[in-house]
Parts: C-alpha cells; structure tokens; sequence
C-alpha cells in the first residue's frame, strides 16, 4: 500500500488542479456511522420513508424523530480525524483546490480546509419552510418537534433530502472543478448516489487521474478510477499528505 500512497503522493505533487470528492466513509472513523451496507440505517428503515423530501412534507415528526434527532446527536460529538485533516493539509500545501462532500457533518471546514462545496447541503443549520429564516442547528429549541420558527413555519436542516435538487451554484461548480482537474481523489464513497457518482465520470472524460481511497472496491474500481488505495481514510489521507509535504521540500516547494 506504501507503493500506492507514494504514486499518488507523485501525482499530486505534479499538479496544482487536484480536487477530492468526499463520502459518508471520510467520516466514520469520526464516529458517524454511514447509512448504508451492513448494521447502517437503511437496513432498519426505508430511506424513501425518512430521507425523501415527499417523507417530510407528509409527516415532518416522524422524520425529525427516526433520523434528524439522532444525526444531530452524533454529529454533536464528532471532531475530525486525521483524514479531514490531511486534506486541508493538502490545500494549504497548494495541492488540493477544493473539497467537494456529499457529508452533512461540517467536519472538513472544522479541519481547517478552506474550499469546501457541500454538495448535499448541511446540518449545521436549519431553515424554515415558510419564511426560509435560517438558524444555527445547536440554537435550535427542541422541546417541541418538530421545531418551529416564530412565524410557525417548521425547520428542517439546511441538507438536500432525496427528491430534491443539488443547489445550482454548487453543481455548476462542482462540475466545473471535476472537468478541469489533473487530479481526482475520491475519497469515502460508494458513488452510488447521484449527481455526485457522475463527478469522478466527468473528470476522467476529461482526462483527469482519479485515484479511490477505499477499504472496499466501488463500481468505480478498475473501470473509472486508475487506482484503489485499499484502506481506511484516517491513516491512508494523513501519509499521503506527509509523501506530498516530502516531496515539495525535496525539491525546494517547486515540485
Ligand atoms: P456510502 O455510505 O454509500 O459509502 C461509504 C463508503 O465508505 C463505502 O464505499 C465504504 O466502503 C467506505 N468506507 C468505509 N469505511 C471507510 C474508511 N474508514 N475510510 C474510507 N472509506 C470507508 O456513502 P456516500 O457515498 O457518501 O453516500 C451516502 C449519502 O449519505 C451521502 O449523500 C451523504 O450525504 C450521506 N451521509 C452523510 C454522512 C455524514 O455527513 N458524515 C453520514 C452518513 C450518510
Ligand atoms: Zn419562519
């Protein structure tokens, strides 16, 4: 795996146009278990019942009670890991141009890397279906669920549900950053959830290098990405970084 984290170290260091599109898997050794596969939430419920934007309209408690309570809790208590942090590390070192997450979790901002696109919107914040007034996620009163505002509209978090649409600007941008960059990592994610399983597509199409970090293959292995680093993000991200800083100050920040 050393032979794979210093070849992908090499193609970082010879671009300044990398970006890196983030999944669920970048944050579970944070804590924050992902939804799907074994023991994940969407064995015990339908995501279409909790996670789809029909779902909320129909019965706004059942969703705060089955999903949004219990992910604010868990995402009360994460902090990021060395994963989140190599990345930031990458962008200060000039490498990497942007993050692009699908996660809700805040954690990359938290880290320190600037460039951020969420993808999926957040959970840090809440917005009021009626009068779209948005308010901190930890400000939130939630003796009554689901939460309201003070004009009685009801808050839902500031993310994108199932059935809705990726905001314009953050898909134009996205898209833009996959089509022009030398360099893709793609980092904790099934790419299974679209539009965003299309971006490493379009950075390939463009002829970009994509390069998985992954315990598990995706459908991306083998045909779309060049290469699988096959292992957890936390210490396969943090030596990648450190291969990148090493070659930089090998060849005096020129690389
Ligand atoms: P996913 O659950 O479909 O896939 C997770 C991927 O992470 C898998 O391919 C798995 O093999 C991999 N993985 C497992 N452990 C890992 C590790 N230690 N390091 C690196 N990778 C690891 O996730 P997805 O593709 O992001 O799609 C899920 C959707 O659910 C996304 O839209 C996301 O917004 C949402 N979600 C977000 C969070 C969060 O904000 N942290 C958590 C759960 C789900
Ligand atoms: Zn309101």
């Amino acid at each position: 795996m050393q032979d794979l984290i210093e070849r992908a170290a090499r193609d970082l260091a010879g671009t300044r146009r990398a970006v890196a599109l983030t999944g669920a898997g970048i944050s579970i050794e944070s804590g924050i278990p992902p939804f799907r596969g074994p023991g994940g939430l969407w064995e015990k419920i339908d995501p279409m019942e909790v996670a789809h934007i029909d779902a909320f309209r129909r019965d706004p408690r059942k969703v705060w009670d089955l999903l949004i309570k219990g992910m604010q809790t868990v995402l009360a208590a994460a902090v990021p890991n060395p994963a989140h942090r190599g990345l930031a590390t990458l962008e200060r070192l000039g490498r990497l141009q942007a993050v692009i997450t699908q996660n809700v979790d805040g954690l990359h901002q938290q880290a320190g890397s600037q460039d951020v696109i969420e993808f999926h919107g957040t959970f840090a914040w809440q917005r009021c279906m009626t009068c779209e007034r948005r308010c901190r996620s930890d400000e939130l009163d939630l003796t009554e669920i689901p939460p309201r505002c003070e004009c009685g509209g009801i808050f839902r978090p500031d993310c994108v549900f199932f059935g809705e649409l990726i905001p314009p600007e953050h898909l134009v941008r996205a898209q833009q950053l996959a089509a022009e960059c030398r360099v893709m990592l793609v980092v904790g994610t099934s790419a299974t959830v679209h539009p965003a399983a299309m971006l490493p597509h379009l950075a390939r199409g463009a002829g970009a290098r994509v390069i998985e970090i992954n315990p598990e293959p995706t459908p991306l292995t083998g045909t779309v990405s060049d290469y699988l680093i096959p292992g957890p993000a936390g210490p396969v991200v943090d030596a990648l970084a450190d291969a990148v800083a090493a070659l930089q100050a090998d060849s005096g920040g020129q690389a």
